[in-house]
């Protein structure tokens, strides 16, 4: 079947920044699982997966626009440093900072004594993406799965 809204599509992928090297890739782990057609991933990929099979494999440029979104100005926010535990932050850094809305992926800006200025934009806002994808399969979503808007079973939510 073709992918279409409601299907639950199981894909590999990597994903570079255009002309460079791979920032990150599935292919040595499970295929990620994801309910399409409800934002579950970001758009310029979802809009370049319609009508596609099960074992075609395609690349597609994203533009910042329809992945992660223009880098925004006065994301910054000072933390305590307390919050990054016992590791060693240089400027430049990524961490995954636990928050209130759970994990986030911050950029460190400047290290002081007892706090941290980070940058909130996601790490990969601003930049034209490449994506590498191979899908592994496609089948119809569950009046379970629809319901909840995610998927369940292999590569999906086990509860
Ligand atoms: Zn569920």
């Amino acid at each position: 079947m073709k992918i279409a809204k409601d299907s639950v599509v199981r894909f590999h992928y990597t994903v570079s920044e255009v002309g460079q090297e791979a920032l990150e890739s599935s292919n040595d782990r499970e295929p990620l699982a994801i309910l399409y057609g409800h934002g579950n991933i970001i758009p310029g990929l979802e809009t370049a997966m319609l009508d596609r099979e099960a074992g075609e494999s395609f690349g597609v440029d994203v533009a910042a626009a329809d992945a992660y979104g223009e880098k925004r100005d006065g994301l910054s926010q000072r933390v305590p440093k307390k919050h990054f535990g016992a590791q060693k932050l240089e400027p430049g850094m990524q961490v995954v900072l636990q928050t209130n809305f759970g994990p986030r992926a911050v950029t460190i800006e400047k290290v002081g004594m007892s706090v941290v200025d980070v940058d909130l934009n996601h790490p990969m806002a601003g930049k034209d993406l490449h994506f590498d994808v191979e899908i592994v399969d496609v089948r119809e979503a569950s009046a379970e799965e629809l319901e909840h808007g995610h998927v369940h079973g292999d590569g999906g939510h086990h509860h």
